[in-house]
């Protein structure tokens, strides 16, 4: 379609078309009034002239002088009647000559008539109107001299109608400028409009999330409407990229949100909830008693009124352009066991966040510690006591016998070295519970660490008569650090001498394996252990026979490295009965 209705090019064609008709009509009225005054001034001067003769003509005949105005008639070869009406009036209104009137004596009185009496007091008078002497409408002018008024008129027929009528030829001429306009107007607003169309098409686009392609599209004319027209694409297009740019941030913010351990949530200073992490939900439903999902809900849980009244404080209070620093809080939460910290920072415009953190491992660990370090000094306390005892005891008793000195000695140094396989085995569990990445990974031939253990163990094993089964395949590899796997078997096999008696057998063997793990058994034939201590015998210090264990030197602390050395390379470890009796190991260790 040539102009759809609401485009902008139609409405500054119709606007133009409009301006343009008035233009023209305006013109067309005008140039035609200027022509009827044009033509009745040229039938004006024609009378005036008609007039001045009749006057001349008077005066040089002395015809008001000697009231000989039939004389008049002579001019009938100059003005004949049937060209025009003359009439001589004098100032009281007597007709003294017509020369359209035979009896002009008898005509009544004119002083009244429009045109006389404008031209007593204008320079001359004029009037279109029917005469009651003639029967006929005519056009009178009248022009007053000296001692009477001298009019002239033409009948009003339809040839002075014509002539008087302003001549319409340049009509026609009008049309066609008109219709040439037409086509430059359209020309016009179709150019003016191309901006606003192309932005207008741009605009669709937009909505219908079309690709827009720059060149054809974005193109505009060279002048303001352009100008505009393409610095309003560049912001959309910047805005875009910005705003791509925003969603790849918030989608980063969000992929980081989901592998946060703690539960993050932000809020609008509405406590409205704008983003918030699963773990967020997972930490408020473990600190309410009741089960919700809805995150806004905790501003309605007792656990939360703390924070809730501060928010409420910090929301209706000043603005943050006067703080130093942006308000927070913090406070812990204790829950089955489990501790929170829970945190509120604000932010510049009065959003906030809160973070709950799950300190329950970090608690548990430092409980550990005062544990531990109570466990170690009283694990100290009684080797350190004997020692000091038995060197007081030779101290006292210089005169004791040679052989009964040589006994508190032994003693001594058998404590000394009970201490030093306690501190090493504390500082072992230290070092693997703190920083096991530090022992370098590699590539274990499991049997071939194993003959070494048993081999360190030869004298115990022939001693106790113990039989060793081993049936660990060739090739099994894992990928561990060799002094912890090593002490991982050392502490096994050390145990089942110390504990499962003499004329045992140690069965030690891989059973299983998947795509990332190796699995292992490792049991003897001995007592065991009975079903209530299994639980607890990887704690550290906890022993089934406290005297008995001390008695065979353990320090408490050697399923306890076991257990930490296999689960620091991401395997596991669990204690069963055996079949047979027999305290049973079983493990998984990384390919
Ligand atoms: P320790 O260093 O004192 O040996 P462990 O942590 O190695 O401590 O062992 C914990 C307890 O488990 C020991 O006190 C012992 O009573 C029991 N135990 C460990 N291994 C065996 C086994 N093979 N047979 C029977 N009891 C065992």
């Amino acid at each position: 379609m040539l102009f759809n209705q609401k485009t902008i090019r139609w409405k500054l064609f119709l606007y133009y078309f409009l301006l343009f008709t008035i233009f023209i009509v305006s013109i067309i009225l005008y140039q035609n009034r200027r022509e009827q005054n044009f033509r009745v001034t040229q039938l004006e001067t024609t009378l005036d002239e008609y007039t001045e003769i009749t006057n001349r003509f008077i005066e040089h005949n002395s015809l008001f002088k000697d009231k000989t105005f039939s004389k008049l008639d002579s001019l009938k070869t100059i003005i004949p009647a049937t060209k025009a009406r003359i009439t001589v009036v004098d100032f009281e209104g007597n007709v003294l000559y017509d020369n359209t009137v035979a009896d002009f004596s008898h005509m009544e009185n004119h002083k009244e008539r429009p045109e006389i009496q404008k031209s007593l007091y204008n320079e001359f008078g004029e009037n279109i109107r029917h005469s009651a002497t003639t029967n006929e409408e005519y056009i009178y002018y009248a022009k007053s001299y000296k001692n009477y008024v001298i009019r002239a008129a033409f009948v009003y027929d339809i040839k002075i109608k014509a002539f008087l009528k302003a001549d319409w030829v340049f009509i026609p001429f009008f049309i066609f400028l008109f219709l040439i306009f037409g086509f430059l107007l359209r020309y016009i607003a179709n150019h003016i409009g191309d901006s606003i169309s192309k932005l207008k098409d741009f605009a669709v686009k937009i909505r219908r999330n079309e690709t827009i392609t720059t060149d054809d599209d974005t193109q505009f004319s060279n002048d303001e409407l352009g100008f505009i027209s393409s610095e309003i694409i560049q912001l959309y297009q910047q805005l875009r990229k910005t705003k791509t740019e925003l969603v790849l941030e918030k989608e980063k913010l969000i992929s980081h949100l989901f592998v946060l351990n703690e539960g993050v949530a932000f809020f609008s200073p509405q406590k409205q909830v704008i983003l918030n992490n699963s773990h967020f939900i997972f930490y408020i439903n473990n600190i309410s008693e009741e089960s919700t999902i809805s995150v806004e809900h905790i501003f309605r849980l007792n656990e939360f009124q703390e924070i809730n009244l501060f928010i409420d404080k910090t929301v209706s209070g000043e603005d943050f352009h006067q703080l130093s620093e942006l308000p927070r809080m913090e406070y812990s939460v204790q829950r089955d066991g489990s501790y929170f910290l829970i945190q509120c920072i604000f932010f510049q415009d009065k959003s906030f966040e809160i973070v709950i953190t799950d300190n329950t491992k970090l608690a548990k660990r430092s409980m550990m510690k005062q544990q531990m370090t109570s466990n170690i000094a009283h694990e100290l306390k009684t080797p350190i006591a004997t020692v000091k005892g038995y060197l007081e005891t030779l101290l006292n008793n210089p005169e004791l016998a040679k052989p009964k000195q040589q006994y508190f000695i032994e003693k001594a140094y058998n404590q000394s070295e009970r201490l030093t396989q306690l501190v090493n085995d504390i500082a072992l569990l230290n070092k693997i519970e703190e920083s096991s990445e530090l022992y370098p990974r590699g590539k274990i031939y499991l049997k071939k660490l194993v003959d070494e253990v048993v081999e360190s163990f030869a004298d115990p094993i022939q001693q106790k008569s113990v039989v060793i089964e081993e049936n660990i395949d060739n090739h099994i590899t894992v990928n561990a650090n060799y002094s912890l796997i090593f002490s991982v078997f050392r502490n096994l096999l050390e145990n089942s001498l110390n504990y499962a008696g003499k004329g045992i057998t140690i069965h030690i063997s891989n059973y299983h394996e998947d795509e990332t793990y190796h699995y292992f058994t490792f049991y003897d034939n001995g007592p065991g252990v009975a079903e209530e201590h299994l639980p607890r015998i990887f704690e550290r210090f906890y022993r089934v026979d406290t005297g008995r264990t001390r008695k065979r030197g353990g320090t408490g602390l050697g399923l306890a490295i076991v257990k930490n050395a296999v689960l620091s390379f991401k395997g596991e470890i669990s204690a069963r009965t055996h079949k047979g009796g027999g305290l049973e190991f079983i493990f998984s260790l990384p390919k």
